[in-house]
């Protein structure tokens, strides 16, 4: 049987500290998750805020195919909020281990926590809720007191059981063993909650899959409290590369899905996290490249294509002539010698400044070299530019136009709108010139990535299209636009 996956990003990942979603973008969050394919989406705490409860009927009412959870305690609130936002489910915690019974239901004792989870099961059942009743912090339970609790929650007609290690502190052989223990004893469903305090969410999530458990708590990104829950892209490659258990998981969404939840949480994933991280893809020039474009799987255990992304080539500033001229074979580009050396030193001034060049940037470098001719009617000789606050944008140009020199300045409504009119002002008596489209792309992101500008410029029924790519956006305005006017005159 394939594992049930519950991705709890909206729930346990929404209570990362720092993010807050609104009702839209966790609509779009679920959208995005049910196409990945899990089976239950924890979509909030409907009992938690007007926000959480609105989030919820949204999700519910939105029509995937997923089953759509309420986090609730054993608070008739709770399964109320849980029941009157339209989820399905409801999972439900109530505290097992002696230190959150106190903490949370001062005066309480253990027989007291078995009542009320018994009424409150019983209760969401009339609701028409199905039931997925968990142990709080069960990982720091007394075991013989975690089970009552189960039995007492079976009887009470619960569908699911979970096993949650609220402040992760299992261990792998740990889960394994206790999982089998649990499902010696119960028929029902039973699921692993891990979190990654000590980086072992992933390693006991499979761990409990192995000794029986039958569904998983997971979260993009591995978001969620403190150091975040099992990270669902880890765990589903995990189990489907290295230990053959397959899910229903659409792998190829599993970037894009990753890539929207970063955005929206605004929780940025560190570059080197397994699978979705920036480098997990990325390969350094050398010895590692040339290797790795024979065989791929010389430096990759899977091929990026797999989680829908695409493999990155690095080149640091070290970046020799063989390994641009690899970028170049395998995009299919041919240069001469000046361009080559011209493409070189472009990267090379980008890997000086410590700023790593993948093969995106280099590509944009080469298509800006190739298109640049050697006879040149339009070259720049100086451009300057004043912008600021209380400043009106000022640029003035000298261009060599047909070997006389032509010096003109003019305003804008920005710095580059500033130069782009300089520079029309200056060539408006050999041509008349017309910007048809601009459009500027940082391809790495960071206010130090290299920018690749885009134009199309028309002169008479004649459209082109040039290119620049450079660290600097005014500079690779400038260069696209000149490269244009070079094309036209
Ligand atoms: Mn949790």
């Amino acid at each position: 049987m394939e594992p049930i996956i519950l991705d709890t990003t909206l729930r346990d990942g929404e209570q990362t500290p720092g993010v807050s979603l609104s009702v839209d973008q966790k609509v779009m969050i679920a959208e995005a998750l049910d196409k990945l394919g899990v089976d239950i989406i924890e979509a909030g705490t409907a009992i938690s805020s007007e926000g959480e409860f609105e989030a919820i009927k949204a999700i519910s009412q939105s029509g995937l195919k997923a089953e759509i959870c309420s986090f609730g305690r054993i608070k008739k609130e709770d399964i109320d909020a849980a029941a009157d936002a339209g989820a399905d489910s409801i999972f439900m915690v109530a505290p097992s281990s002696d230190i959150h019974i106190s903490a949370k239901f001062p005066g309480r004792k253990r027989e007291d926590i078995i009542e009320m989870s018994v009424e409150a099961i019983e209760y969401a059942r009339e609701r028409g809720l199905i039931v997925e009743f968990g142990g709080e912090d069960a990982s720091r339970a007394e075991f013989n007191f975690l089970m009552e609790l189960y039995r007492a929650a079976v009887d009470a007609k619960a569908d699911r059981l979970t096993f949650t290690d609220t402040v992760g502190v299992f261990t792998p052989d740990r889960a394994m063993e206790t999982m089998k223990k649990i499902k010696a004893e119960f028929k029902l469903p039973l699921a692993f909650h891990g979190h990654d305090d000590f980086g072992l969410a992933t390693a006991n999530t499979i761990f409990a899959i192995r000794g029986g458990a039958d569904e998983v708590h997971v979260a993009v990104n591995g978001l969620g409290e403190r150091a975040g829950n099992a990270a669902l892209e880890e765990v589903v490659m995990a189990l489907e590369f290295l230990y053959g258990i397959k899910t229903k998981v659409n792998k190829q969404a599993i970037y894009p899905t990753s890539q929207l939840v970063e955005k929206l949480t605004r929780i940025v994933v560190p570059p080197n996290k397994p699978i979705v991280g920036d480098n997990a893809f990325t390969h350094e020039s050398g010895i590692h490249t040339s290797a790795l474009l024979r065989d791929t799987t010389t430096y990759e255990p899977i091929s990026p294509e797999i989680i829908g992304r695409k493999r990155q080539l690095v080149l640091g500033k070290h970046a020799g002539r063989a390994s641009v001229e690899a970028i170049m074979k395998e995009f299919g580009y041919r240069a001469s010698k000046e361009q080559l050396k011209e493409i070189l030193s472009r990267v090379k001034e980008i890997g000086d400044r410590g700023k790593r060049v993948t093969d995106a940037d280099v590509r944009a470098i080469i298509e800006t070299v190739l298109q640049i001719r050697h006879e040149k009617k339009i070259k720049l000789l100086d451009l300057s530019i004043v912008s600021g606050v209380n400043v009106t944008p000022t640029a003035s140009v000298k261009l060599q136009i047909n070997g006389r020199e032509v010096v003109e300045a003019a305003v804008g409504l920005g710095p580059v709108d500033a130069a782009i009119n300089a520079i029309k002002k200056a060539i408006s008596e050999y041509a008349d010139i017309e910007l048809v489209s601009y459009h500027v792309d940082a391809i790495t992101g960071g206010t130090d990535a290299l920018v690749d500008v885009v134009v199309q410029l028309r002169r008479g029924d004649k459209i082109v299209t040039a290119r620049g790519a450079r660290t600097d956006i005014i500079m690779a305005s400038v260069e696209a636009f000149l490269e244009g006017l070079n094309m036209l005159i």
